[in-house]
């Protein structure tokens, strides 16, 4: 017989693990589900500058280590599985998991988003032996070597300048002549010695036989091989909402549409951080978000 629960929330990144500390503390049953480690895309970020009470920055890892113990302490019950399909059967949700089911009253999506792929020639093959999505995975193994970052957005940014603590170049490639992340991250590059920039410019191939050794790129119409030993990909992110496909079929895998309670179209049904439409993709935008889902969450329930 599969496991029953008030609230399942599928996805522990900060947006699941705020939700499921206001459901604990609200007495409901809850489970977190997760298929890979606690902690989503926060916990692979090495330092956050812009969560409030860390005036000096915190790690991800050990902020999404501390969100859990609240959400354990709060009695949530976390299960390791891979969440592939949500029904529902009257008025409880049934969400697959693998080769067993469990039941909820309601249910929260926070299962966040995946690293884009630049589509060429090279990537797929060479990913591990010198293409990467995770500066903060990988940067130690390019020490003292030569990096490119593709994309000019806040992740491209804030990865370049980590990246430089450990590469002796970082080449930035930027299909425009403008950057589109945050000033802060702008400035500390303009400062950064070990950082160049090549504007208006494109990867069209990643080469090497065993691991990268050069990128084909593209700046206006003339053609060029730029040598490198690494190519970290920051352009941008794709939903992890393949979920709700069979009972939220218009969201097609893009964002899930909410209201301003986070509920979808279906009652008892919510979504909150990157995986919903029109978020600001913040950590405390996605904790803010966790905490309006699980409050409203409650008020279906009761
Ligand atoms: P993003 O803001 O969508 O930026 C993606 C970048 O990749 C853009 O510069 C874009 O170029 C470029 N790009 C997209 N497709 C490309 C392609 N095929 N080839 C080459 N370049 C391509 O994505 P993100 O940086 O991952 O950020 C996602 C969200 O998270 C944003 O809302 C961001 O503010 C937030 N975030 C915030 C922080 C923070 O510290 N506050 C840190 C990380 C992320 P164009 O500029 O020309 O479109």
């Amino acid at each position: 017989m599969s496991q029953k629960y008030d609230l399942a929330i599928i996805g522990s990144g900060p947006g699941g693990l705020t939700s499921a500390i206001y459901a604990g503390r609200a007495d409901l049953k809850v489970c977190v589900i997760e298929k890979m480690a606690v902690g989503g895309q926060m916990g692979i970020t090495m330092d956050i500058a812009n969560y409030p009470g860390f005036p000096d920055g915190v790690d991800g890892h050990a902020l999404a280590e501390k969100m859990k113990s609240q959400v354990e302490s709060f009695g949530a019950e976390f299960i390791m599985a891979d969440a592939t399909e949500i029904k529902k059967e009257q008025d409880l949700f049934v969400i697959s998991l693998g080769d067993k089911t469990i039941e909820a009253r309601a249910v929260i999506v926070a299962t966040g988003s995946a690293p884009r792929k630049l589509e060429v020639e090279g990537e797929e093959r060479l990913r591990g032996r010198g293409v990467s999505y995770c500066g903060t995975c990988d940067a130690p193994f390019f020490r003292n070597r030569k990096v490119a970052v593709v994309g000019g957005g806040d992740t491209a940014l804030k990865e370049a300048l980590y990246l430089s603590k450990f590469a002796s170049e970082v080449t930035i490639i930027h299909r425009r002549d403008e950057l589109r992340g945050e000033k802060i991250y702008r400035n500390q590059i303009d400062k950064n010695e070990k950082i160049n920039i090549l504007w208006n410019t494109v990867v069209t191939a990643i080469n090497g036989e065993k691991a990268v050794e050069s990128l084909s790129i593209k700046t206006k119409d003339e053609v060029s091989q730029l040598p490198i030993d690494g190519i970290f990909i920051f352009v941008g992110t794709t939903p992890n909402s393949q979920v709700v496909d069979k009972i939220l079929p218009e969201t097609n895998g893009s964002e899930i549409k909410v209201d301003t309670n986070m509920m979808t179209d279906i009652p008892g049904l919510f979504a909150v951080g990157d995986v919903r439409k029109n978020s600001y993709r913040q950590i405390t935008t996605a904790v803010g978000e966790g905490a309006t889902a699980a409050m409203a969450a409650e008020h279906y329930l009761s």
